[in-house]
């Protein structure tokens, strides 16, 4: 059992006012709270560790390449990869997909080939792919979601024709907070020799991920998203296809040797990992992996179900017709809904002056929200910090907001 009282006071933020209220943070999908130890560790890091690495023969060079490498094996061990070259540190999930949209596009795709994604995906698993289809002239195809919000398999089993190069699909997503079975999803597209890009930006923070179970070809996710820094992620890439992909950026660090006559490429992860990385921020990332494997995955699963479940159960009492967005079997802490005829962003503007902070808007997804005939709904994201209590000021804050806006 995590005891929560004591987790809340690893995160300052937490105790602070907003509008002198206390603050309510539910707007965890967006972005996570740090824990003092991850601060702790960049500020440690500038202070005392800082020098630029790779090639450096002076001690504190050594010792911050130290610390970046020994990240690297930290990332790699918490999503079991094989090797360390399989982690490629980026700027976040977007980069990530962007790095290997490019280099597939480059490599691997011709005119006429086709990449699957599905309805469900955030902007930055579309964008990416559609940069690439206009200068390549490659075809995206769209697998279709269900009225619970479920990935319909039928219609992704259908999507694959002998063009199909890459599936590129979440493993949770944001606005639903539905699970997708990414095994099956896996299995079924190497069973047409397609290999598959996972987004993990929603799913890594919140359930154990063993990328060689799942048998991912990419995985890719967020430092932000799980306690850690802003502005560093990473990309699991299995080597073989790590290899066929060239460098997506030129510059120091990704070589091995330059003449004006020729270039020779470093080899993984350094390929991928052009000029100075964060090497602060990957030692603040490894500390936030150390910090949730401190207190447990399977714990932090378990209890962000028991928020779920409160908080659906508790929305579903209101003295108001509640729509929730997403109701597959197997969901992450994330609630969407819409009360009434409320407008999601009044919501949230209302419930901001009660302290309580929540997205409203499209997540980054419109052609999910098209698809639902919605603009866009309030979500309530939920992290092992977040106790029932908060849930009942949400709660509380709701039935508030919609008395004020239906003048009940
Ligand atoms: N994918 C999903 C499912 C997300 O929820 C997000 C962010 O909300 C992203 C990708 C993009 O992550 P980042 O902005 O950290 O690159």
């Amino acid at each position: 059992m995590l005891d929560i009282q004591t987790i809340r006071k690893d995160f300052p933020i937490l105790e602070r006012t907003v509008y002198d209220k206390p603050l309510v943070y539910l707007d965890n999908a967006a972005t996570t709270q740090k824990p003092a130890a991850v601060v702790e560790k960049i500020r440690d890091g500038y202070y005392n560790v800082n020098a630029n690495i790779h090639r450096g023969v002076h001690f504190l060079s050594q010792a911050a390449t130290e610390a970046h490498e020994e990240a690297r094996r930290e990332v790699q061990r918490f999503v079991n990869a094989r090797s360390p070259h399989e982690i490629i540190f980026t700027r976040g999930t977007t980069e990530a997909i962007n790095l290997v949209a490019s280099g597939f596009a480059d490599a691997l795709l011709s005119p006429g080939d086709e990449v699957i994604i599905s309805a469900m995906e955030h902007h930055s698993n579309i964008v990416p792919w559609q940069i690439q289809a206009a200068k390549r002239d490659i075809a995206i195809m769209v697998a279709a979601v269900d009225e619970k919000g479920e990935l319909c398999m039928d219609s992704y089993r259908r999507l694959f024709s002998g063009r199909t190069r890459l599936v590129a699909v979440t493993h949770v997503s944001n606005v639903l907070g539905t699970v997708n079975p990414v095994e099956d999803i896996i299995n079924i597209a190497h069973s047409h020799g397609v290999p598959v890009l996972i987004d993990g930006a929603q799913s890594v923070p919140h359930t154990r991920v063993d990328v060689q179970a799942l048998g991912a070809d990419f995985y890719v996710f967020s430092a932000h998203k799980i306690y850690g820094p802003t502005g560093i992620g990473a990309l699991y890439g299995k080597e073989e296809w790590l290899d066929k992909l060239p460098p997506y950026q030129g510059g120091g660090e990704m070589i091995a040797s330059v003449s004006f006559e020729k270039t020779v490429f470093n080899e993984l992860p350094f390929k991928f990992e052009a000029g100075t990385p964060d090497y602060i921020g990957s030692t603040a990332f490894a500390e936030a992996l150390r910090y949730v494997e401190r207190l447990g995955m399977d714990q932090i699963a378990d209890y962000e179900q028991e928020l779920l479940r409160y908080a659906t159960e508790r929305i579903q009492s209101l003295d108001v017709p509640v729509r929730i967005f997403g109701r597959a079997d197997h969901k992450s802490s994330v609630l969407s809904f819409l009360t009434g005829d409320i407008h999601h962003y009044d919501m949230g503007m209302l419930l901001d002056r009660f302290g309580i902070a929540v997205r409203t808007g499209h997540h980054c997804a419109q052609p999910l929200m098209k698809a639902l005939g919605i603009e866009g709904t309030v979500r309530a994201s939920f992290a092992f910090y977040n106790t029932k209590e908060e849930i009942d000021v949400f709660v509380a804050g709701l039935e508030r907001t919609v008395k004020m806006l239906t003048k009940r």
